[in-house]
């Protein structure tokens, strides 16, 4: 028997509706590939923490984690600037996500609570946020 880990279907369909059917990081609606992206990493053990599948940890992204195109592979693969972002948070820092402030569609900083909302933590000046 496989033990199922990942998010139940009632979180999943929270954190579609929170984003809108829209990508997290570049708010495309999303049509094709998409996948549900964990901020803090479920490996090693990570699936033991109750907040790794709450609606503050999980991303509606385009693409998948092996696709070339889309956030999702984006996110894996510029770690530095998925953490300074709110993407990927490291695991070691034992931080709650719903205190990690997010940038979200890449124009504004918000935080996810455990419930699926959703609060804009500041606006954003376009011209600071880097491509
Ligand atoms: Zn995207």
């Amino acid at each position: 028997m496989t033990r199922r880990t990942g998010p139940t279907p009632t979180v999943r369909a929270l954190v579609s509706d929170r984003d809108g059917g829209q990508c997290a990081r570049c708010g495309l609606l999303i049509t094709r590939e998409w996948s549900l992206h964990h901020r803090v990493p479920r490996g090693s053990g990570g699936s033991k923490r109750p907040e790794i599948n709450s609606p503050a940890n999980l991303l509606l992204l385009c693409g998948s984690a092996t696709s070339p195109e889309g956030c999702h592979l984006a996110v894996e693969s510029h770690r530095r600037d998925a953490q300074r972002t709110g993407y990927l948070i490291t695991k070691l820092a034992n931080l709650d996500p719903a205190d990690v402030p997010l940038l979200y569609h890449g124009a504004a900083w918000v935080r996810l609570d455990h419930h699926g909302g959703i609060t804009v933590h500041a606006e954003l000046d376009p011209a600071e946020v880097a491509p």
